[in-house]
C-alpha cells in the first residue's frame, strides 16, 4: 500500500495552518536548503528525476539550471495555479488544503534559483484557494520563512497572490506571465523562452503547483528516495484526479506508473451502476482517449506519448457504455473554441468550424462527407498555430474520430446516435 506524501495532511483538521504544518515535519526543508550551495541543490532536483506535473514533463533541475548565475539580473519564479484543463482538480486539494507545503517549495525554488520574488498565479475562480494562500504567506512571514534575511540567512525573498480571470489560455505559460504584467492573456512567441526572457523582461522559471510541492520532500527525503518511486524515467509520487462514470471519483496520489486499469478499477472502484468500460481521457481533455485494449498502460509521460496520448495533467475521465463521442468531441470542441485566445486564424476559425460541424451531426443533420471534413479541419489546424491549444484541439477530435469513427458515421448516416 502506497503512503501518500503529497496529500499526506489534507485530511488533517486545520492543514492549512503552518501550526498544523509546523507538527507535520514543515518548513524542514528550507533551513537545510539554505545550507546548501544553489548548484549543489539544483543538482539534487535534477538527480530526483523529477520531472513538471503541469502537463509537459519537463526536468525541473534542467529548467533551474537554465536561468543565469548573474547576480545583477532580477530573477523570478512563477507557480502556474491556473489548472483549468477540464477534469483536473488537484493543485487546489494542495493550494487550499495543504499551501505550506507550496510555499515551502516556492522559497527552496526561489533561493535555487536566485529569485527574491515568486508569483502565484492562481485562476479566479479559485477564491477560497487564494484566500488560503494568503492567509498561509502571512502566516510564513510572521514566522520568518518568507521576508527579509530568512532564517537569518541573506536570503530574502516575497511571494504574491495573482488572480487571474478565468481564461484558460492563461494556464500557457507565457499567456500566464502576459496577464501577471497586466495584458491581455495571449501567448508570446518563444524563443526567447521565459528563462531568457520572462516576466518583466526577465529571466523567470514557471512551475506547477504540484512540482513545487514536491520539492520539500525532495530534499528531506533525498533524491535517491524521490527517484525509486515509479518509472526510471518519470519517477515520483503523483496524483491522479479520477473522474466521470466511476464508483468514487476522486483524487488518488499513488505512484508514476500505476496501470490505468488499477486507477480506474481498484481506486476509484470501477464503473459505476453495472455499466461497461468505454474509454478514459488519462490527461485532462486534451489527451486523446484510450480504449478496454489500453487498460494496461503505466500513467507515466513515455508510456502515455508511445500510445499516442499524454500523461497531461493526470485528470481522468471516465466514460461507460452508454457515452455518445460525437456529444464527447461536440463539447470538447466547444470547449476549445470558447477559449482559443483568437490570436491565430487556425485556432480561431478551426475551432469554430469542427464545432459547428460536431453539432450539426449531433442534431441529426450531419451530411455525407462530414467525418472527411473534420479529419480535413484538423489537418489544416494541427501544428500551424501559435500556441499549443490548436493541437491540442486537434489531438482530442483525432483521438475520438481513430477510435470511434463508425458512430460519427452512424450518426451522419442514421441521424441519431449508435448508443
Ligand atoms: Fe490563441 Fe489558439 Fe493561437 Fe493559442 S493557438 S495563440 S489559443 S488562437
Amino acid at each position: 500500500m502506497f503512503e501518500p506524501v503529497l496529500l499526506k495532511n489534507i485530511n488533517t483538521p486545520d492543514s492549512h495552518r503552518i501550526e498544523v504544518y509546523l507538527k507535520n515535519g514543515g518548513y524542514q526543508a528550507l533551513p537545510s536548503a539554505l545550507k546548501m550551495q544553489t548548484d549543489a541543490l539544483i543538482q539534487m532536483i535534477k538527480d530526483s528525476g523529477l520531472r513538471g506535473r503541469g502537463g509537459a514533463g519537463f526536468s525541473t533541475g534542467l529548467k533551474w539550471s537554465f536561468i543565469t548565475k548573474d547576480p545583477t539580473i532580477p530573477k523570478y519564479l512563477c507557480c502556474n495555479a491556473d489548472e483549468g484543463e477540464p477534469g483536473t482538480f488537484k493543485d487546489r486539494a494542495i493550494i487550499e488544503k495543504d499551501p505550506h507545503e507550496l510555499i515551502e517549495g516556492m522559497a527552496v525554488a526561489c533561493y535555487a534559483i536566485g529569485a527574491k520574488a515568486g508569483y502565484i498565479y492562481i485562476r479566479g475562480e479559485f477564491a477560497c484557494g487564494a484566500k488560503r494562500l494568503e492567509q498561509a504567506i502571512s502566516e510564513a512571514y510572521k514566522k520568518g520563512y518568507l521576508g527579509k534575511n530568512i532564517l537569518n540567512t541573506n536570503f530574502n525573498c516575497d511571494l504574491y497572490v495573482h488572480k487571474g480571470a478565468g481564461a484558460y489560455i492563461c494556464g500557457e505559460e507565457t499567456a500566464l506571465i502576459e496577464s501577471i504584467e497586466g495584458k491581455r492573456g495571449q501567448p508570446r512567441i518563444k524563443p526567447p523562452f521565459p528563462a531568457q526572457v520572462g516576466l518583466f523582461a526577465k529571466p523567470t522559471v514557471i512551475n506547477n503547483v504540484e512540482t513545487l510541492a514536491c520539492i520539500p520532500h525532495i530534499i528531506n527525503k533525498g533524491p535517491k528516495w524521490f527517484a525509486s518511486i515509479g518509472p526510471e524515467k518519470s519517477p515520483g509520487p503523483k496524483i491522479f484526479g479520477v473522474s466521470g462514470h466511476v464508483k468514487r471519483p476522486g483524487l488518488y496520489e499513488l505512484p508514476m506508473g500505476t496501470s490505468l486499469r488499477e486507477v480506474i478499477f481498484t481506486h476509484a472502484g470501477g464503473i459505476r451502476d453495472g455499466r461497461k468500460f468505454k474509454a478514459a481521457i488519462p490527461g485532462g481533455v486534451s489527451a486523446p482517449m484510450l480504449t478496454e485494449k489500453d487498460l494496461d498502460t503505466s500513467m507515466d509521460f513515455d508510456s502515455m506519448a508511445a500510445k499516442g496520448t499524454m500523461l497531461g495533467s493526470a485528470g481522468v475521465i471516465v466514460m461507460d457504455d452508454t457515452t455518445c463521442m460525437v456529444k464527447v468531441a461536440m463539447r470538447t470542441m466547444g470547449f476549445f473554441r470558447h477559449e482559443s485566445c483568437g490570436k491565430c486564424t487556425p485556432c480561431r476559425e478551426g475551432t469554430d468550424w469542427t464545432y459547428k460541424v460536431l453539432r450539426r451531426i449531433e442534431h441529426s443533420q450531419g451530411k455525407e462527407g462530414d467525418v472527411e471534413l473534420l479529419e480535413s479541419l484538423c489537418g489544416n489546424i494541427f501544428g500551424r498555430t501559435f500556441c499549443p491549444l490548436g493541437d491540442g484541439a486537434v489531438m482530442a477530435l483525432r483521438g475520438a474520430l481513430k477510435n470511434f469513427r463508425d458512430e460519427f458515421e452512424y450518426h451522419v448516416k442514421n441521424k441519431r446516435c449508435a448508443v
